[in-house]
C-alpha cells in the first residue's frame, strides 16, 4: 500500500462512529472505479482489527413475510438493550427504483431514527459477486464504526441466502403462516442454511395456523443435517409476531444460545476463517477475470476460445488451460 492512502480522511471518522463518515466509505466500497477500489482496499485495511467481537445475523423471507416489521421491532429491542445495530441488504435481483428491499422505511421508522442503528438498502446492481463483495465490505466497515450486531436482510429467492450465509455466523428464516400442508416451496437451499425458522404473523386469527406451521417446519428440520459440532438443539422453529413483539425476546435468546455454543466449541472462529479463505478466493478469481477482460488481446483470446468450446471443438478444461497460460506469460 502506498504511504499517502495509511491514512485516509475518513478512517478517524469512521473508527469513532461518525454517521457521516460510515455512509461515505460504505459509498466508496460500493464503487467500482479502479481509483476508488485502491482507496477502498486501503480504507478497509486501516480500520480492521482480528479482535473486535460482533454477531453478524443473515435474516431472510419473501416479500410480504414481514421482514421491515420484524427487523423494527427486533431492532429497536436490541438498540434498548444498549446494543447498536446495523442493517444491511442484499437484493442481486432488484432493479426497481420503488419498492425494493428496505426501501419501505415506513414500517422501520423508529429504527430509522435511532442513533443506535445504521440502515443502509441494497445497492441497486444486479450482478450477484459485485454484490457480496460490496455487502462484505459494508459488513466490516460497519463494524469497524462501533456496530456489534449486523443484520444482513435478503429476500428468500434462492441465490442471494447461500451468498449471506457464507458472511454471516448465524441465519435466521422468517416465514409466514401456511395454509394446508405445503411447506410454502421453500427451497432446499435455504432450509438447509437456516439455524432458526421463525413463523411471523402467530397474532389473532393466525395464532393457530402460525403454530401448525411451526410444528411442520420443526418436523422438517428434524430431517435435515446438521452441521458437524453444532448445539443440538438447533435448527429449530419458534413463532412470532413482529406486530405484538410476541416470540421476539425468545428467539433473541435462541440467537444468543446458538452464538454462545458456536464460540465455546470453536465452530465460531473455524466458520468465520473458513468464509475470509472463501472471499480471499473469491476476490482472486473475480481478480483474475478483470484482468482476462482488461486485456484487449486476451479478451479477444478468450472470446475465441469460448466460442471453440461452445461448437465442442475444444474441451473447456483444455481450453481454460490455453487461456491461463497466455496469461501468465503476460504483456
Ligand atoms: P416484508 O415485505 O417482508 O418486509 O414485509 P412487511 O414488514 O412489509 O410486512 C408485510 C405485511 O405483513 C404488512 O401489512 C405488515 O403489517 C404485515 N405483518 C408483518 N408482521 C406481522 C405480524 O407479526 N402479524 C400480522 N398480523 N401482520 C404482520
Amino acid at each position: 500500500m502506498p504511504d499517502d492512502t495509511a491514512f485516509d480522511p475518513l478512517t478517524e471518522p469512521l473508527l469513532s462512529g461518525d454517521r457521516r463518515a460510515l455512509a461515505r466509505a460504505i459509498t466508496l466500497v460500493e464503487s467500482t472505479r479502479p481509483e476508488d477500489r485502491a482507496r477502498a482496499a486501503a480504507l478497509l485495511q486501516s480500520v480492521a482489527d482480528p479482535g473486535r467481537r460482533t454477531l453478524r445475523i443473515g435474516l431472510s423471507g419473501t416479500p410480504g413475510v414481514g421482514k421491515s416489521t420484524f427487523i423494527e421491532a427486533f431492532g429497536t429491542m436490541l438498540t434498548g438493550a444498549g446494543h447498536r445495530l446495523a442493517v444491511l441488504a442484499v437484493d442481486p435481483s432488484s432493479t426497481r427504483s420503488g419498492g425494493s428491499i428496505l426501501g419501505d422505511k415506513t414500517r422501520m421508522d423508529r429504527l430509522a431514527r435511532d442513533p443506535n442503528a445504521f440502515i443502509r438498502p441494497s445497492p441497486s446492481q444486479t450482478e450477484l459477486g459485485g454484490v457480496a463483495r460490496r455487502t462484505r465490505e459494508a459488513i466490516a466497515l460497519v463494524e469497524a464504526a462501533g456496530h456489534d450486531i449486523v443484520l444482513v436482510e435478503t429476500v428468500g429467492v434462492g441465490q442471494s441466502e447461500t451468498l449471506v450465509s457464507r458472511m454471516t455466523d448465524l441465519f435466521v428464516l422468517l416465514l409466514a403462516p401456511a395454509g394446508g400442508d405445503e411447506l410454502q416451496g421453500v427451497k432446499r437451499g435455504i432450509m438447509e442454511a437456516a439455524d432458526i425458522v421463525l413463523v411471523n404473523k402467530a397474532d389473532g386469527d393466525l395464532a393457530t395456523q402460525a403454530r401448525r406451521t411451526c410444528a411442520d417446519y420443526a418436523g422438517a428440520l428434524r430431517l435435515m443435517r446438521k452441521r458437524p459440532g453444532d448445539a443440538p438443539d438447533f435448527p429449530c422453529a419458534m413463532t412470532v409476531s413482529a406486530v405484538t413483539g410476541m416470540g421476539i425476546d425468545a428467539a433473541w435468546n435462541a440467537m444468543q444460545a446458538l452464538a454462545r455454543h458456536r464460540r465455546e466449541s470453536g465452530l465460531w472462529d473455524r466458520t468465520r476463517a473458513d468464509q475470509n479463505r472463501h472471499w480471499f478466493e473469491e476476490a482472486v478469481r473475480q481478480g483474475l477475470m478483470a484482468r482476462l477482460t482488461a486485456d484487449p488481446a486476451l479478451a479477444a483470446r478468450m472470446d475465441d476460445l469460448g466460442a471453440r468450446v461452445a461448437r465442442a471443438e475444444l474441451p473447456a478444461t483444455a481450453a481454460a488451460m490455453v487461456l491461463l497460460d497466455d496469461l501468465a506469460s503476460g504483456p
